[in-house]
């Protein structure tokens, strides 16, 4: 095949009445406008999914598949789709037609225009149940305290040029959460909004319980700020102890009965100290998750003159 400078990647888990229906939108869409592959990574789908790529890739050339040995997530999906991507580009969609195809143009034009990420923003959260939309919007919103970046509109809809995908795949952390790293490795970005239309068919795959195991999972791998948050706790517990050594010595002066306040503040005295010296272990532990995420010290974007330093 010609150099390909676009690779569309679908992750799919249980997606079987969609393929079909992504694959025509997309080469009716990218038909004659550049050269590019569509690249499915069927999650483990327990329905016919994988029969449904196999005959696309069947039909044409364009699209192929990979297909992982059982459900590994979402974020595992897309980094399969990555490494697999030939493209000078590459832009991630979800397979439910959410993410309405005919914005790859739009991302495609910006990334000709010299962008490098182009992100795009929901304006809306399209159909989903009330309890859904409630617990989508606070994970987001723990989300973007604990990461410093905004998620609550953020998607993983985007396009990533070359440049942004071998930085993504270079780190070798095992923890991946695209949203958030795509965003953390820089390079020249720029937003397009877009609406998040109704999933074609299906229903969402995110249960309750996937969700706050996705926000756990990414919470621990873009933050070590929970390690720290007992540091906190023995803080408080040791201003505790003070105000109730203060009270039992007050008691004590006064004549009164300052028994249970010496309890309660040696309590509080030991337990503070134990919570801050634990808070410090979290601290160093921390120092050594950093280190063994091995994320790049720095990413370079480009250099100039660069020639004269390899003579
Ligand atoms: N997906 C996946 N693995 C999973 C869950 C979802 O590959 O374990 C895919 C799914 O097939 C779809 C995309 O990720 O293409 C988004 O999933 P979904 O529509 O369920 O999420 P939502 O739109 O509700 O955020
Ligand atoms: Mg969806």
């Amino acid at each position: 095949m010609d150099n390909i400078s676009l690779s569309v990647i679908v992750p799919a888990y249980n997606e079987e009445e969609n393929i079909k229906r992504i694959t025509d939108r997309l080469s009716d869409l990218l038909e004659n406008q550049m050269s590019y592959e569509i690249i499915f990574v069927d999650d483990g789908s327990k329905d016919g999914t994988w029969n449904f790529i196999e005959e696309e890739a069947k039909a044409r050339p364009r699209v192929r598949g990979v297909r992982f040995s059982r459900n590994f997530g979402k974020e595992a999906a897309i980094f399969a789709g990555l490494s697999e991507a030939l493209g000078s580009c590459a832009v991630v969609i979800d397979s439910d037609l959410q993410h309405p195809p005919e914005k790859i143009l739009e991302m495609y034009k910006l990334w000709q225009s010299g962008y490098e990420v182009i992100e795009c923003v929901k304006t809306d959260r399209g159909e989903e149940s009330g309890l859904h939309r409630i617990m989508a919007n606070g994970f987001y919103k723990i989300m973007s305290s604990f990461t410093k970046i905004d998620m609550k509109n953020a998607s993983d809809f985007k396009l990533l040029d070359r440049k942004a995908i071998d930085a993504l795949l270079s780190m070798p952390e095992r923890n991946m959460f695209f949203r958030a790293l795509s965003s953390w490795i820089g390079f020249k970005t720029c937003r397009v909004r877009f609406e998040v239309a109704e999933r074609e068919s299906g229903a969402s795959k995110w249960s309750t319980s996937k969700l706050v195991e996705y926000a756990l999972n990414n919470i621990a791998s873009f933050s070590g700020l929970p390690l720290q948050g007992i540091t906190f706790l023995g803080g408080i517990s040791l201003i505790a102890s003070v105000i109730f050594w203060i009270i039992s010595v007050c008691c004590g002066v006064s004549g009164s009965s300052a028994g249970l306040y010496v309890i309660l503040a040696a309590i509080f005295t030991v337990g503070g100290f134990i919570m801050v010296g634990m808070g410090f272990i979290g601290y160093y532990l921390n120092k050594v998750y950093e280190g063994i995420k091995c994320r790049p010290r720095y990413l370079v974007e480009e250099k100039c003159n660069a020639e004269k330093a390899d003579k």
